[in-house]
């Protein structure tokens, strides 16, 4: 059986996403090639919210962080990075993987990082090569405040690089406008498509930064160097180093299509509102969400399961019993406590919604009763 996927990525796609999926394989290079390659690089920049270069490369988001990190950073250089989450601590181990010394700024888990602490830290390290921070931490669904971590790096002079994996496309985010240098993000997220693609953009004074390095070591299929150059060499014909995942852009352009056929501001809209029923829902059902209403994440909803029940047997009963996937917790002390639904994809509605609010509450019910048996054997 597929299950209906409300998970915080991979996401459930449109029907002309999959038909681009599923298409004829063709060539990565040509004129025609390269404009299909080309159109879908001007989508992302829209809903980047930038004028700079956008890269799609082939990997994983965590590929495009990995890109980020390296291609900005020399060995023994420092690293200012935001810890309050599962998706910090990948980045602090990005950082570590490139012989970075990590300057955390850390947040409670469930709890936002704050402009002051990196403020702080930047004082203190005035010479730290790179600032890295994740937008939606998605292990909590807690909102980072980018905006104001951004312009801090950049009125140092400090390069800023975010991990939009989970946000860009379903939160508001400018990249241009909030001074970001590297802005990393997933096709299999809101973008709603299948996993395989990392888009990258790359502000001007990123590209500086990376030119006036030229002694570091930072490999060659993950250096946005690279990138550039083919971009430039062989813009009319190859722009890219590798064998293209075609199918996979054709499925990503499909998508971003109709990302912006609908409008950014109308999807974050209708996202905003299924958190919002979401949490009413769960509400009146005796949880509460991990994180406030004024704090809510428009894409995923982290929830506190009922005391003394571990939330990956709800996990698993949504799954079995009514063909939903929801995930659980990650983290300390969250593994167990919360889980979390997803609703960052435009397959995601509010009929799904009240689906998971009925199976939550059958999910309820039947605990309850398996409590009222196990108190009556005890008695
Ligand atoms: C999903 C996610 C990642 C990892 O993306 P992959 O495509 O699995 O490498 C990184 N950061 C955040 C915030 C995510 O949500």
């Amino acid at each position: 059986m597929t299950s209906k996927l409300l998970i915080p990525g991979p996401v459930s796609v449109e029907e002309a996403v999959l038909v681009e999926m599923g298409g004829p394989v063709q060539a990565h290079y040509g004129p025609e090639w390269t404009g299909i390659y080309n159109e879908t690089r001007g989508l992302l920049k829209q809903v980047f919210r930038t004028e700079s270069d956008v890269h799609i490369l082939v990997g994983s988001g965590s590929g495009g962080l990995d890109a980020a990190i390296g291609s900005l950073t020399a060995p023994g250089e420092r690293a200012i990075v935001g810890l309050n989450g599962f998706f910090g601590d990948r980045l602090a181990q990005i950082c570590e993987g490139y012989g970075l010394e990590v300057v955390p700024v850390r947040a409670p888990l469930g709890k936002p990082l704050q402009a002051a602490h990196f403020a702080e830290a930047l004082s203190r390290n005035p010479d730290v090569a790179v600032l890295a921070a994740v937008h939606l931490e998605t292990s909590t669904a807690v909102l980072n405040p980018i905006v104001e971590i951004a312009s801090l790096g950049h009125e140092r002079g400090v390069p800023v690089v975010v991990d939009a994996v989970s946000s860009l496309g379903g939160v508001p985010l400018a990249m241009d406008e909030w001074k970001i240098d590297i802005c990393v993000t997933a096709s299999q997220k809101c973008l709603g498509a299948p996993p395989g693609l990392a888009p990258v953009a790359i502000s001007q004074r990123a590209w500086e930064v990376m030119d006036s390095k030229p002694g570091r070591s930072h490999g060659w299929y993950l250096n946005l160097q690279t990138w550039r150059k083919f971009a430039q060499d062989w813009g009319e014909w190859h722009p890219f180093p590798v064998t293209m995942a075609t199918n996979n852009v054709l499925a990503l352009r499909a998508s971003l299509k109709s990302l912006l056929a609908d409008g950014l501001e109308r999807r974050i809209e209708r996202y905003t509102d299924l958190a919002r029923r979401l949490r009413k829902g769960v509400r009146a059902l005796g949880l509460e969400p991990l994180t406030p209403d004024d704090q809510l994440a428009p894409v995923l909803t982290a929830v506190y399961g009922p005391e003394a029940v571990h939330t990956g047997k709800i996990v698993r009963y949504l799954h079995a019993e009514h063909g939903l996937k929801i995930s659980g917790g990650l983290g300390e002390g969250l593994a167990g406590r919360i889980f979390r639904v997803g609703h960052m994809g435009p397959m995601v509605g509010e009929a799904d919604i009240d689906q998971v609010l009925a199976a939550l509450g059958a999910f309820l019910q039947e605990h309850g009763r398996e409590q009222a048996v196990a108190s009556d054997e005890v008695a």
